[in-house]
């Protein structure tokens, strides 16, 4: 797989700082994008055909409602309603057909077309799941974020303030560690893969210690001795913790 570079986001991103630059960059590229589908402009005709096509799975579906624009989200969800509704049709036809043509013969239905209904129902249900869950936002921030991982270990490997940048960063949240890692394995030689691996762990191990430590901190706030004791950067320290874990970040 042949990735391009992206460095100005990537570099915005670091400057950021937080506990991960790969979230400062999804959270960015996720909010230009529901801003971009319910926008004013002209949709690209590619993009509506994909729109009507593929939907949006639940979070984005929320995303867009939250935003407020009831008639834009209505007219996207009312077109690929009428694309879904037809697919669905087909389907349920085929579907219908496979079971009645079994039920002529309740003998032959046991004998051997037990095993055809069968898969029939289950690729049904495997493409209602699929339905519901793919995503053209998805789809996009997961193009955009395989170029920005990309693009961070193209930095590391090639540019050295970039490699100081990155050793007093933070590492990633689990999430986009493991992306960089998957990016790392389909790109980078085997001993560049392990090189990365010795560069990431330590900062990763050490945010974590960190965060554990001031985790503590905020909870020990709560007994009434420690009223008084100053937070610091501790104050923030849930937040972070769950981002850190799960790649969420909490609003
Ligand atoms: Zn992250
Ligand atoms: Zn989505």
């Amino acid at each position: 797989m042949k990735y391009h570079i992206d460095t100005i986001p990537v570099w915005d991103a670091y400057h950021q700082e937080g506990e991960c630059p790969l979230c400062n960059l999804e959270n960015k590229i996720e909010k230009s994008y529901v801003e971009s589908f319910l926008g004013g402009s002209v949709m690209e005709p590619d993009t509506r055909i994909e729109v009507n096509k593929t939907g949006f799975c639940p979070h984005h579906f929320q995303l867009l409602y939250d935003a407020q624009n009831r008639l834009g989200l209505a007219l996207m969800t009312h077109t690929h309603l009428k694309e879904f509704m037809e697919k669905f049709q087909q389907r349920s036809n085929a579907i219908l057909k496979a079971n009645k043509g079994r039920d002529t013969s309740i003998l032959g239905n046991i004998i051997k077309g037990r095993k055809d209904v069968q898969q029939a129902i289950s690729e049904f249900e495997e493409w209602l799941i699929k339905q519901h869950h793919q995503c053209i936002i998805c789809n996009r921030m997961t193009n955009n974020m395989n170029r920005y991982a990309y693009t961070i270990l193209y930095l590391w490997d090639t540019d050295k303030e970039f490699k100081e940048t990155l050793k007093s960063s933070k590492g990633f949240c689990l999430k986009h560690l493991a992306l960089t890692i998957k990016i790392a394995r389909e790109t980078l030689p085997s001993h560049k893969q392990t090189l990365w691996l010795a560069e990431v762990i330590p900062l990763q191990t050490k945010s974590l210690h960190n965060l554990e430590q001031e985790l503590s901190q905020f909870i020990n706030k709560f007994d009434y001795r420690n009223q008084d004791k100053p937070l610091g950067s501790a104050k923030d320290s849930l937040p972070r913790t769950i981002q850190k874990l799960t790649g969420k970040f909490m609003d």
